[in-house]
């Protein structure tokens, strides 16, 4: 830390993203990204007269872009707010909504915690249940920010529709912030709700369900008047936020988006035979429906299974947070990728 800092962000702790180690070829369950290439509609929209269209500045309203996530999601664009990666987005949201505080659940997205932090936010973590599940009466009449991530990271687990409306229903006077990085993978959007609850805001990304974490793009979807909110932070920051290459390949994506819908599919089906496939050699597994699984072994410690796994060459995510120490978070990646890494798994177990 230099002398010049602020005081305000002298004891931030800011968060640790998954490890990106380049020192070998591993197979790399670590951070949820896809294992398949963004769709041909993409590559070709990357053609030699938009690198020359390079020079100058992107569309700061990313019309283009806001039109096919509206029609995507039966909304107007007027509806959607775009940025670079989901955290972004939630940066912003805590900004503008969080004056009264935030409640999220105690062992959720790691990004929460840091925004709440830097913005100055007095910030209630909630407890999950003991068996990791929310207790959505634990978030009725809060009276401040509420933002929940459904699927649940790092557990898998999903509210209902009827449970998100519930909570919904229960904080008219304040935001209510979905982040639904993981909704593509089983789990049912709230988008749908917009019409019905001013108080709703929608977060999802490229990052996961759509092959481009690379491209860092993320998106609200809300009432006007919430958007138009994140629009004033977003003039008062940096207006080009989006560059003209971000804003070309998202739309490109959307034009295809069945090519991104499809592989989700597989990706749920690979997910199932991990489960039952961990599940089959002793381990307790969540029931996640997201793009990775939660998973602890009677006969292992979390960690050492980690590291067992890095020195084999396969990456996973292991959290140090006491509750969740046993546990391994194991992104689910190509078919042949789960049979290598259960293999593995069974190698370091001895079975
Ligand atoms: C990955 C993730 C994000 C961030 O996604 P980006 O769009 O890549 O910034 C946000 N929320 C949750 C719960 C995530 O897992």
């Amino acid at each position: 830390m230099s002398r010049f800092f602020h005081s305000r962000y002298a004891s931030l702790e800011a968060y640790t993203p998954g490890e990106q180690p380049r020192d070998k070829q591993y197979i790399k369950l670590n951070t949820n990204e896809s294992p398949f290439p963004p769709s041909e509609g993409v590559l070709r929209a990357l053609g030699e007269s938009e690198m020359a269209d390079l020079r100058l500045y992107s569309d700061p309203t990313a019309k283009k872009l806001r039109e096919a996530l509206a029609l995507r999601y039966d909304l107007a664009p007027e509806n959607v707010y775009a940025a670079g990666g989901s955290d972004d987005v939630l940066n912003f949201a805590f900004m503008s909504f969080g004056e009264g505080g935030v409640a999220y659940p105690a062992i959720s997205y790691g990004f929460y915690s840091v925004f709440a932090a830097l913005h100055g936010i007095a910030a209630e973590e909630i407890p999950l249940r003991d068996d990791f599940s929310i207790d959505i009466a634990d978030y009725y009449d809060k009276h401040k920010l509420i933002v929940i991530a459904n699927p649940n990271a790092p557990t898998g687990l999903c509210l209902s529709l009827c449970e998100i409306e519930d909570i919904l229903s229960r904080n008219r006077d304040c935001v209510v912030v979905i982040d639904e990085a993981y909704i593509d993978f089983g789990g049912e959007s709230a988008y749908t709700l917009i019409p019905k609850y001013d108080n709703l805001l929608v977060v999802q990304t490229f990052s996961k369900s759509r092959s481009m974490a690379g491209l860092r793009l993320g998106y609200a979807l809300g009432n006007t008047d919430l958007i138009t909110d994140l629009e004033k932070l977003k003039y008062s920051t940096n207006p080009y936020n989006l560059g003209r290459l971000t804003q070309l390949c998202g739309t490109a994506a959307l034009a295809e988006d069945d090519y991104y819908m499809n592989h989700c599919k597989t990706i749920i089906e690979n997910r199932e035979y991990t489960k039952r496939e961990l599940r089959a050699l002793g381990f307790t597994v969540t029931e996640s429906m997201a793009n990775f699984v939660f998973a602890k072994s009677p006969d292992i410690a979390g960690e050492a299974l980690y590291l067992a796994l890095k020195q084999r060459g396969i990456l996973v995510r292991h959290f140090t947070r006491e509750e969740i120490a046993d546990y391994n978070r194991i992104t689910i990646g190509s078919m042949d990728e789960m049979q290598s890494f259960i293999k593995t798994v069974k190698e370091i177990l001895g079975k």
